[in-house]
């Protein structure tokens, strides 16, 4: 799995394919390839999407454009999926969809976040995600971590406090933009070691939420 291409813009050819997307919005666009190599057929979904719901709370408020389903934390079942599975190497890039929708909208507090998936023909495992955004930066970071957990997840590797520290910490830089280059404030309002926040603060850079020109007046 790897982004090809990563680009914003208002891409209004693309409305008319979720009438719930806002006129005029700015969208992020994820080129992805998925490499099958027969390993999704024995993916079981499921299992899939209750291990990253335990890290996206609020995965199954979602309305999903294909089935209309609401999702239960309570008695999960399959008939409560919120994403519709259609089989293959769709539903993976659907769910990171999905994923990506759920950071940004946690991120950047918007009450709404629609977006699509579009499959190629031509080759079958190449897809186009768009997913509504205000800010580029929260849209890329959501779209590089969501994917690096996406992968955690199937090959097996276990949730960790380390991946929800990280939307934590992105969820407060985001709020707090100006305390990134004061690790200390960060370390004592998480109670973090001051090294573990600096370390987290890496992990931002690495999953692009900022550019690391973007840091660079720092003196930290
Ligand atoms: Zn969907």
């Amino acid at each position: 799995m790897r982004i090809i291409d990563l680009s914003f813009g208002k891409f209004p050819e693309i409305s008319y394919f979720n009438p719930r997307f806002r006129p005029g919005s700015l969208k992020l666009k994820l080129v992805l390839d998925i490499s099958s190599r027969g390993k999704t057929k024995k993916i079981n979904f499921e299992k899939l999407y209750k291990k990253i719901h335990r890290l996206f709370p609020t995965l199954h408020k979602h309305k999903c454009c294909v089935s209309f389903l609401y999702g239960s934390l309570d008695s999960f079942a399959k008939k409560d999926l919120p994403i519709e599975e259609v089989g293959g190497v769709t539903d993976l890039a659907h769910l990171l969809e999905h994923m990506i929708i759920d950071l940004v909208s946690f991120i950047s507090q918007m009450k709404t976040v629609s977006g699509i998936t579009c499959g190629y023909k031509i080759p079958l495992n190449r897809f186009d995600l768009f997913v509504e955004c205000k800010e580029k930066n929260v849209a890329r970071f959501s779209c590089y971590f969501s994917l690096f957990l996406l992968k955690e997840f199937l090959s097996k590797k276990r949730l960790s406090k380390r991946h929800q520290r990280i939307i934590q910490l992105a969820k407060y830089i985001f709020d707090n933009t100006s305390l990134v280059f004061y690790p200390e404030k960060i370390s004592s309002f998480f109670g973090w070691r001051k090294s573990y926040t600096k370390d987290r603060i890496k992990d931002l850079i690495k999953f692009k939420y900022f550019i690391k020109e973007e840091l660079e007046p720092s003196d930290s």
